[in-house]
């Protein structure tokens, strides 16, 4: 078949990797100018991890890792009040999983499709006229195509969802957070094997040591601390983090004053996208664009990786019959990704309290991580993910 995929991102390049393997003609068409770097760290595990694992992809992985031993939290003045030993995590995982740049995993997707994949950079999907057997695009720029498949793999913001589905605010749920990452050079103090959190009511920053004497940076806060403003650009982004980390102690103001300098900020509202069905004619999502779960589920690139992996096998398993294809891919899929969506919705009140109790809580919380027990009974749920992938002739 002629697929197109909307976005070069995780979801996207993972879906064209699997399709192109399958000896379809995939077009793939991305935005920005080259593939999106920025982004924060991502643990990548589970089904992520397997679906990386079948692309042979976990050696070239490893060799991005980035390690620490110890996830901290700190007071106001540095001092530590919660925490644990990362070793937890790869316990709870059995050692199958790795903490990546965001940038990265995309970067590492991308490179796997060598030529067999055409990539339109620098454009947009301006229309699409699908009869439910053919699908019609115009571009902003390139020429009109014609292909049997359009897949959005765009994003939480996702513009095919937009033009075959309509608005964002149909699907939308906001869990009332903002997030921003970003990367400093030469960033001091730096605790070369440990991530740094604070928290305060409302507000939450945490740094993690990469690579190259750089240092990632974390924001999060409520909507409240927006203070009505709606930042859309960068400037203004920039603006409103300053303002809403201004009061903070611990290395806030030093952070804040990186913070024009920096180059690729990643900031964006934390939201879930629910829709009741991912599909419309031979239009289809997958990633963020289909379900994001949002950033507070930390699984959102694994699982759109696997949502990607799902999509192609049962594309090649339909042996033409896209229609019944598309709607296996949704049936495997759509239950489990809402109950992750559930239990990351249940997160939000520990990812950033509102109170000074909810923040001590939250603190005193991961301390019991480093006792026997607790990991299972705290982050077991959250790690384990109910479904196998299925196996694919492919
Ligand atoms: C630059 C960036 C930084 C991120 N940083 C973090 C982070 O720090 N923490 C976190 O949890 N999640 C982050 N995310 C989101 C995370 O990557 C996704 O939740 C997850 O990987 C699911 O991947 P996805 O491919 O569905 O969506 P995404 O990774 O968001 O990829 C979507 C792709 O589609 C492209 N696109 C968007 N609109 C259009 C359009 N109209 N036409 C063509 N292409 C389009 C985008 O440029 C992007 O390449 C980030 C996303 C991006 C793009």
């Amino acid at each position: 078949m002629k697929i197109a995929i909307n976005g070069a991102g995780i979801a996207g390049a993972t879906l064209a990797y699997w399709l192109s393997k399958l000896g379809h003609e995939v077009l793939l068409i991305e935005k920005a100018a080259a593939v999106r770097t920025g982004g924060y760290i991502l643990n990548l595990w589970g089904l992520g991890y397997d679906v990386a694992e079948r692309m042979g992809l976990l050696p070239h992985l490893m060799g991005q890792k980035h390690h620490v031993d110890e996830l901290r939290m700190v007071d106001q003045k540095g001092r530590t009040c919660g925490g644990y030993p990362a070793q937890v995590l790869m316990r709870l995982t059995n050692n199958r999983l790795m903490a990546l740049a965001r940038s990265d995993i995309a970067a590492s997707i991308y490179a796997l499709l060598d030529d067999r994949v055409e990539t339109i950079f620098d454009d947009s999907i301006a229309a699409i006229d699908d009869d439910g057997q053919r699908v019609r695009i115009r571009f902003e720029h390139a020429a009109p195509r014609e292909v049997d498949l359009l897949v959005g793999a765009d994003g939480l913001h996702s513009r095919v969802r937009e033009l075959a589905f309509g608005p964002e605010s149909k699907f939308e749920y906001p869990l009332g957070c903002q997030v921003a990452a970003f990367e400093v050079e030469s960033y001091r103090p730096r605790d070369q094997l440990v991530s740094v959190m604070h928290g305060v009511p409302g507000r939450y920053v945490s740094r993690f040591p990469i690579r190259d004497d750089k240092t990632l940076f974390f924001l999060a806060f409520r909507d409240e601390y927006l203070a009505g403003a709606s930042p859309s650009n960068e400037a203004e982004r920039k603006l409103a983090l300053t303002t809403a980390f201004a009061d903070l102690d611990w290395e806030c103001p030093q952070i804040i004053s990186a913070l024009p300098d920096v180059r690729n900020l990643y900031f964006d509202k934390i939201s879930q996208i629910r829709m009741h069905s991912w599909t419309q004619g031979r239009t289809t999502l997958v990633g963020d664009a289909a379900a994001c779960p949002s950033l507070i589920a930390g699984e959102g690139a694994g699982l759109a990786m696997a949502e990607a992996y799902v999509l192609a096998g049962e594309i090649h398993d339909g042996r033409g019959d896209c229609t019944a294809a598309l709607s296996r891919y949704e049936n495997r899929m759509k239950a489990f990704v809402l109950g992750k969506q559930k239990r990351a919705t249940s997160l939000v009140s520990s990812f950033v309290p509102q109170s000074r109790f909810g923040v001590a809580a939250r603190n005193f919380g991961t301390s019991l991580m480093k006792l026997p027990v607790f990991p299972e009974i705290l982050m077991g749920r959250y790690l384990h993910d109910d479904i196998k992938l299925p196996d694919y002739a492919m």
